[in-house]
């Protein structure tokens, strides 16, 4: 089922070329013009969004000094604001579309961004794909965050960790919630396998969006407790 669902999917993105998110020309899901144009935000604390300073004054998205005893996060990368088209409109074309083909592009703005601000894993850094509970992931037929994250592994050369993050309990979806209710429905949906696989490791932790950050705190949570030495979340857009 999920093997023809693939299959159909590459056989629409035959039939129906890229193409432009923004300006609708064909060829590209983002033409080159259409990306130069994007606005980024630079890297901001994942507690209170406001900048904060890396080496040499650039910033990295460190969790500011106030900030550091609320979350489990040590750093935050998210390049784009979610109510900002197209990068809204590419997301959902992944996510519900089923365009596959997206998450390349979407890992490749991740990518260029890190770039611009110099930002660089530690060396015993692994992608952790944030990951969908297994009922989830059937209906949709795969994991969007998983397909972003292959791929940026591979531009990176940083080893993905699939599977040792999983998801026990299948919540309610959070857009359900109040912000106050979010981390509610989240605590203990979360569990890690093989925690001998991040032990005193970085871990990059991608998903796509990221709403209130619920979910990102709550799987930090889990990987710290398991082992992780620190946990950067990166998502596309916030
Ligand atoms: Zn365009
Ligand atoms: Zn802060």
């Amino acid at each position: 089922m999920i093997t023809f669902s693939l299959l159909k999917s590459e056989i629409l993105d035959l039939l129906f070329p890229p193409i432009c998110a923004k300006c609708q020309k064909e060829g590209k899901f983002l033409c080159n013009l259409c990306e130069k144009s994007l606005i980024r935000v630079p890297p901001k604390c994942f507690g209170c969004g406001k900048l904060s300073p890396g080496t040499r004054r650039i910033p990295q998205g460190r969790t500011c000094l106030s900030c550091r005893d609320k979350t489990y996060i040590y750093a935050f990368i998210s390049p784009f604001l979610y109510r900002e088209e197209p990068v809204r409109e590419l997301i959902h074309n992944l996510k519900y579309m089923r365009v596959y083909a997206i998450s390349n592009v979407l890992a490749k703005l991740l990518y260029t961004y890190m770039q611009y601000f110099t930002i660089l894993f530690p060396k015993n850094s692994v992608i952790i794909p944030m990951p969908l509970h297994s009922r989830r992931e059937r209906t949709r037929g795969f994991n969007q965050s998983l397909l972003i994250a292959k791929s940026l592994a591979d531009t990176l050369d940083i080893p993905i960790c699939s599977g040792v993050l999983r998801r026990t309990i299948n919540t309610k979806p959070q857009i359900e919630f109040r912000a106050a209710e979010r981390r509610q429905n989240i605590i203990g949906a979360f569990s890690v396998t093989l925690p001998e696989k991040i032990k005193n490791k970085t871990v990059i932790l991608l998903d796509d969006v990221k709403t209130t950050g619920s979910t990102l705190e709550e799987a930090a949570r889990v990987l710290k407790d398991a082992g992780a030495k620190k946990i950067w979340a990166i998502t596309i857009a916030h």
